[in-house]
């Protein structure tokens, strides 16, 4: 084992390369893979997670904010990317890089078809999303005419797909309700077919979609959380690899006495003579206040060390009285050994949260 003398989070590229081959296996031959590297790519490193799925030849990224998806561009991404949440403010930027925007609504269509209209565009390529129960973002139904009535006007813009996304694809006592959701898409793109007049390609489903709903995998899916390695079922997660590892050292080790206390607001107050140990990383690095006081553990020369007391900003103790160890040595706070499912379930979140809440203090390390 390496002996990190810092904070750092390992992203294996080759654990991508098996997700991803996992996923395709899942899905037609000819059904267009989407890669979802918003927020940094799941909190790791978007440039190199989108780099390797290029050369993999995925055939799609999704970034969620415009400047995610300049940061692409700017390291020498070119494969199409769509932009699920643009803001008006950005799509100067947007067309610039040549990325395409999800539009949502009437208003997000009219200010993009005005800004491309006046810069002369044709056929630009855009993506138009409906709302089909996650009351999130979208189009309704009864937008249908209007839409085609606006984006027919001119060709200036070019509906190249319409979406949906489902709200509990993960969630199978929601089968019902997932259904219903891709019943309604399909009626919806039906209408949109034939007003537009020109048929563009079709998306619905995320990680849980193309496990539980595969059929409904129509000309595209969008993975996100399982290509890092997580795919909400147990079942599932035994066939990944689990991409990003939080790996950190022991900065100090203390040797206290009974009823001395350990943090801040002394939350922590031994029974006993302990042995505790410093990790140097802290809510500022994404371990947050909620993981303290003994709702999780880190794992030292394999063995489980519990949080005690407040997770400070850069510093956390844990209780290591039964650990052979000393200063210096490594700590595993999440990655193989201990899932990041595992771990954010401790304190009542999800893998998504934990993942992307590693801050950028946090150095990366690529492993090929
Ligand atoms: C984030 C997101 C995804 C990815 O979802 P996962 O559960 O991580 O696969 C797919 N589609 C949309 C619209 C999203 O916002």
């Amino acid at each position: 084992m390496t002996n990190n003398s810092e904070t750092v989070l390992e992203i294996d590229l080759s654990a991508l390369e098996h997700n991803y081959n996992f996923f395709k296996s899942l899905i037609q031959p000819s059904t267009k893979f989407l890669a979802v590297v918003k927020a940094y790519a799941y909190g790791s490193d978007a440039i190199q997670i989108a780099k390797k799925l290029e050369s993999l030849k995925v055939d799609y990224f999704a970034v969620a904010y415009v400047n995610e998806g300049v940061q692409l561009r700017d390291a020498g991404i070119t494969t199409p990317i769509l932009v699920l949440h643009p803001q008006p403010s950005n799509f100067e930027v947007l067309i610039h890089k040549n990325l395409e925007p999800n539009l949502y609504s009437h208003r997000t269509l009219e200010l993009f078809l005005k800004l491309a209209s006046e810069k002369q565009l044709e056929n630009y390529p855009v993506h138009l999303k409906f709302n089909t129960g996650l009351n999130r973002l979208g189009f309704e139904q009864k937008d249908i005419t209007k839409v085609s009535k606006t984006l027919s006007s001119r060709d200036v813009l070019k509906v190249v797909s319409i979406f949906t996304h489902l709200a509990a694809s993960e969630d199978l006592s929601e089968k019902d309700f997932t259904l219903k959701q891709i019943e309604s898409f399909n009626k919806i793109s039906k209408e949109f077919y034939k007003k537009y007049g020109i048929e563009p390609f079709r998306h619905i489903l995320n990680t849980s979609g193309i496990i539980n709903y595969t059929d409904a995998q129509l000309d595209m899916v969008r993975s996100g959380i399982g290509l890092y390695g997580y795919g909400n079922t147990a079942e599932i997660d035994c066939k990944l690899q689990p991409v990003v590892s939080l790996k950190t050292t022991i900065s100090q080790i203390h040797i206290i006495k009974p009823n001395q206390s350990v943090g801040y607001n002394r939350k922590y107050i031994s029974n006993k003579d302990q042995k505790i140990a410093t990790l140097p990383l802290g809510h500022a690095d994404g371990i947050g206040r909620q993981y303290g006081n003994g709702q999780t553990f880190v794992l030292v020369n394999g063995k489980k060390a519990f949080i005690i007391g407040n997770v400070c900003m850069d510093m956390i103790m844990i209780n290591v009285s039964d650990i052979d160890c000393k200063e210096g040595d490594p700590v595993i706070v999440f990655g193989k050994s201990l899932s990041a499912d595992d771990f954010s379930s401790k304190a009542n979140t999800i893998s998504y949260e934990l993942l992307t809440g590693i801050s950028q203090r946090v150095r990366r390390k690529i492993i090929k």
